[in-house]
């Protein structure tokens, strides 16, 4: 077993079994996602569509990808045949741009909304209060070829644990008032997209049941 294949085992194992993880693999090459994969990891998370394209193309067909990292309008149409999730959808632009590359691509494409939970200024993500009432709204219903399956988020970037545990909070009770609300008639949204590397564990007891861990598994990443 490899270091890579020992850190992957030792990261599963940690997991609670209703956690699915993403093993986030950008910036790595496609020989490390092999690694991964002969272990039988199939889930893997990419940020930029330059760098999704060439691994999708080289690697095995039953790999679901994942995209998470911020998506430009302009660059869905090459992702929307084949990838598995997108948990950055940030806007309602976006989403309609995804909806119509589905219909083209003759799929329905899964996605979670991405909210700006995080103090920083730099995060990405939708409003919280914004995107909650336009799910309220109900214009997502029209929308045939994208299936609204939960939300993802990220918490600040600070060492102060407390910090980071009452973010994750604060998504999960967005989850909850559109769990029991706008989307309590679509059981697809089910998925509570938060946890890396560094605090996942806290994301876990917040309730957390997909993870997005990359360093944690494939190294540092050489930017
Ligand atoms: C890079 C990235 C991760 C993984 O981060 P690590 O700290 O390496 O585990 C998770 N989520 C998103 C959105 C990322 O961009």
């Amino acid at each position: 077993m490899t270091n890579l294949q020992q850190r992957l085992r030792e990261t599963l194992d940690e997991l609670p079994k209703h956690v699915q993880l993403v093993a986030v693999s950008k910036f790595h090459p496609a020989e490390a996602v092999t690694e991964a994969y002969a272990e039988g990891q199939r889930v893997f998370g990419e940020s930029r569509v330059q760098e999704l394209l060439p691994k999708h193309d080289a690697l095995p067909g039953d790999i679901d990808w994942h995209f998470i990292g911020t998506l430009q309008r302009n660059k869905v149409k090459y992702i929307a045949p084949f990838v598995s999730l997108i948990h950055s959808v940030d806007n309602v632009a976006l989403l309609e741009e995804i909806n119509k590359q589905g219909r083209r691509a003759d799929r329905t494409i899964r996605c979670l909304l991405e909210l700006h939970i995080a103090q920083e200024e730099s995060k990405s993500g939708w409003e919280p209060e914004a995107c909650c009432q336009w799910l309220e709204q109900g214009a997502w219903h029209d929308m045939h070829n994208v299936q609204i399956c939960g939300l993802m988020c990220m918490a600040s970037h600070t060492d102060d644990e407390a910090r980071i545990r009452q973010d994750f909070r604060a998504a999960r009770q967005y989850f909850n008032r559109l769990k029991q609300g706008a989307m309590a008639d679509n059981p697809a949204f089910a998925i509570r997209s938060w946890g890396m590397s560094d605090d996942w564990r806290i994301a876990v007891e917040e309730g957390s049941n997909m993870v997005r861990i990359g360093t944690r598994i494939f190294g540092e990443r050489a930017y």
